[in-house]
């Protein structure tokens, strides 16, 4: 089973989701390839799934904005 991470990009803060394990990860909004390391990224919250995943992202935009 695959988990998923919700995080922040780390330059602009546009907040994603990626595969747990996934090494690298580009943000969608600034193009910053971000190193998916717990050390370097602020995990916000994991997922079971990608639909549980994409649901997170929305709610942790939705937070930001
Ligand atoms: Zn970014």
């Amino acid at each position: 089973m695959t988990d998923y991470i919700i995080f922040a990009c780390p330059r602009c803060g546009m907040v994603r989701y990626a595969r747990e394990g996934q090494k690298t990860a580009r943000c969608l909004k600034c193009g910053y390839q971000i190193q998916i390391d717990a050390q370097k990224i602020r995990i916000l919250a994991r997922a079971k799934n990608v639909r549980d995943a994409i649901d997170l992202t929305k709610i942790y935009k939705a937070k930001k904005a």
